[in-house]
């Protein structure tokens, strides 16, 4: 059966390669005549504005910036969630929160909710289309525990050394790679907190004089979401060192991973794709971690696409969100999408063609309860964006995102009108989504105990 779908991918590939007149680009050193390998690398917690093709002062991400530099970068590009496993159930499924139903309860902490059967991933269409699907994830909210391994030949849940584990890991499927197409889905757990790089990265950008307490902790981040630990402009300064550093350290393993894959001459057909799940708080709104509101530090993030059958680099100023990557990288193999899909292919934009009509809205959803108790839902469209608190306290906030990019003025008093219009917007827009049932699955106490050193249990 695999031969018959392998060669049916085959065609189908060749046939909608022909229609888009890609193989007059294949001759790059290593292109082959087959579909191209997927690699997707998605560094958790990652702001967008602090890396350096973003703009970020500190070369916190050249092997990064050289990479987006000669691929296409998407620089306004939004999570849908400010957790991971809503996030990347978004990437997986190309559905909204809403949808894919990966929300957490809030009433108790012995479960969790998971990526259930009935959906249709990404690698269970590439292993339908004769892919060879690898998964190694170093964040346990995405392991096999919770559903996000459907599809995959080999998954596995990296938890000790996780950056060289799944160096490793990467390495024999690259090393492995023959004829058949593959799939390699890598999720780095730096510079998710607690703050602490390896030994050479440990200088970098901090103060050699600080004498304060701050250290890059999961205790002390918990103190500042909860009120009981405030930072001094020194203290702030040193922890977003700390989270820089981290930056700084995955950016040289995504380089070995690159390497690697030109050293065994398969860059000229493998697309690569660099995302973050969310982003990180540095004090924007008062707080620190992520979670627990969905401003812009949290939801901004890194989008890069390489695909070496395309010669243009490009720097691509329109909106896109999590739930357009399915499609995207799909389009770009020529494969259908599946029936239920919320995002948009994004490959007009990779063609200066415009996107589908219509304008883009970003919603996004959270839910934790942890070092508080959160529920939250945000839509941005047409320059503003609208916060609907739920949990703890129902409130709403209103920014203009053009004027007010750092979405520090509340302009919910001043623009009645406005935010009924948006809070109206959001309704529609989440009515229109059918809604998952939510599905969860018991923790042990070991289980419990892990989720709490990530700070995700009170
Ligand atoms: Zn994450």
């Amino acid at each position: 059966m695999r031969i018959v779908r392998e060669s049916g991918a085959r065609c189908r590939w060749l046939a909608a390669a022909l229609a888009l007149g890609v193989l007059a680009g294949c001759a790059g050193h290593g292109a082959g005549d087959g579909p191209p390998n997927l690699v997707i690398v998605l560094v958790d917690t990652v702001r967008a504005d602090h890396l350096g093709y973003h703009g970020y002062g500190r070369e916190t991400s050249p092997r990064i910036d050289a990479f987006a530099a000669r691929s296409q970068a998407f620089l306004q590009h939004y999570s849908t969630s400010s957790r991971t496993e809503p996030a990347v159930a978004s990437i997986f499924t190309g559905l909204f929160p809403r949808s894919h139903g990966v929300l957490n309860p809030l009433t108790r902490i012995d479960a969790k909710g998971i990526l259930r059967d009935e959906h249709t991933t990404l690698a269970e269409i590439l292993t339908a289309s004769g892919y060879d699907c690898y998964g190694y994830v170093a964040n346990f909210n995405v392991s096999d525990r919770f559903g996000f391994a459907q599809g995959f030949a080999d998954y596995a849940f990296c938890e000790s050394a996780a950056a060289p584990d799944l160096r490793q890991r990467a390495s024999a499927v690259l090393a492995a790679a023959r004829e058949r197409p593959f799939f390699l889905y890598l999720h780095y757990m730096e510079p998710h907190s607690h703050y602490a790089a390896p030994a050479k990265y440990r200088s970098l950008w901090v103060d050699p004089d600080y004498r304060g307490a701050t250290d890059g902790s999961q205790g002390q981040l918990n103190e500042i979401v909860t009120g009981r630990r405030t930072l001094a402009a020194a203290d702030l300064a040193q922890l977003e060192a700390y989270y820089d550093q981290e930056i700084r350290y995955v950016d040289d393993e995504f380089a070995m991973l690159l390497d690697e894959i030109e050293a065994r001459g398969l860059h000229g057909r493998t697309i690569v794709v660099f995302v973050a799940d969310h982003g990180e708080e540095f004090l924007d709104h008062g707080s620190a971690l992520h979670g627990y509101t969905l401003y812009e530090e949290q939801l901004h993030v890194p989008l890069v696409i390489h695909d070496p059958r395309r010669r243009d680099a490009r720097r691509i100023e329109a909106t896109s969100r999590h739930v357009d990557l399915l499609p995207t990288l799909l389009d770009l193999l020529g494969l259908p999408r599946p029936a239920l899909c919320q995002g948009q292919s994004l490959v007009p934009l990779l063609d200066e063609r415009p996107a589908a009509p219509g304008e883009v809205a970003v919603l996004a959803e959270g839910s934790l309860r942890a070092a508080k108790t959160v529920r939250l839902q945000s839509l941005a469209a047409g320059g503003w964006k609208v916060i609907r608190n739920v949990l703890p306290a129902a409130t709403v906030e209103l920014y203009h995102l053009a004027e007010d990019p750092a979405e520090r003025n509340d302009l919910a008093a001043r623009e009645p009108q406005v935010t009924q219009r948006m809070l109206a917007r959001l309704d529609e827009v989440l009515a229109g989504l059918p809604a998952a049932e939510g599905k969860t699955t018991a923790l042990s106490d070991d289980e419990i105990r892990r989720l709490r050193s990530l700070g995700y249990v009170r």
